[in-house]
């Protein structure tokens, strides 16, 4: 039998308090979380599906993948006593060119601007007094921009 991998990272018993939804994409997965640190979350649970909070706009998505991601999200909102959520779509999504990348990136990038407003709308009224974020994310080179959306 070989020996058990012991990670440095402490176990902490409390559930964080922010939800990352987003991409599977994990040329994202460090940068996401350094931003939720930056924001003042240590830790954070996070929901990646491709696509990420796109999936969350029942009106866009395919009906049982948004039926899906959007149980898992109120799931862990309720469970969890989730404060803060963090929707974040990222320029050249794989999930947006596969579905919509036909209609040009221009189309692509507003469906995703789109979807990130009506995911945001149906947490917050499904959630009252829950904070929702929306950040577009574009890599620049070898750096990683978040622009918050209002
Ligand atoms: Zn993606």
């Amino acid at each position: 039998m070989s020996k058990p991998f012991i990670a440095k990272v402490p176990y902490e018993a409390s559930h964080p308090t922010g939800l990352a939804v987003y991409c599977s994409d994990g040329r994202f997965t460090n940068a996401v979380e350094e931003l939720a640190r930056h924001l003042g979350h240590e830790r954070i649970d996070t929901l990646t599906i491709p696509g990420g909070p796109g999936l969350l706009n029942r009106w866009s998505a395919d009906y049982l993948e948004s039926d899906m991601i959007t149980r898992a999200a109120n799931f862990l909102i309720r469970g969890h006593h989730i404060q803060e959520v963090f929707l974040l779509a990222h320029a050249g999504c794989g999930y947006y060119q596969t579905r919509h990348g036909a209609l040009g990136a221009e189309f692509v990038a507003e469906q995703q601007l789109k979807d990130l407003q009506a995911a945001a709308e149906e947490l917050r009224k499904t959630h009252p007094g829950l904070t929702v974020h929306t950040y577009f994310v574009r890599p620049q080179g070898t750096k990683i921009t978040f622009e918050p959306l209002s």
